[in-house]
């Protein structure tokens, strides 16, 4: 990852989110900025951002959510029980 410089600091500034550098991955085309945010759950996050809405994601979070639709996929529903009306 190598710094942003001042220029940078101003164009990708975020108002949720502390630019910390930029980082070039095998998969990606380019650059991107690598984000330092807080996450109200987990606290200090890094993250870079995704899609066009320039979302920053806690790993965290992501993991919960992953796990619970993991135990929801699980979750089978008990057979209906036969209910035998008293009235
Ligand atoms: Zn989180």
């Amino acid at each position: 990852m190598r710094s942003p410089t001042f220029r940078e600091k101003i164009k990708f500034n975020r108002c949720d989110a502390d630019l910390i550098g930029f980082e070039q991955r095998e998969d990606w085309k380019m650059e991107l900025p690598i984000y330092r945010f807080k996450c109200k759950k987990h606290g200090i996050q890094v993250d870079y951002e995704h899609g066009y809405n320039r979302a920053l994601h806690c790993k965290a979070c992501d993991n919960e959510l992953t796990e619970e639709t993991a135990r929801e996929k699980q979750h089978i529903e008990p057979p209906e029980t036969l209910v035998i009306k008293l009235f």
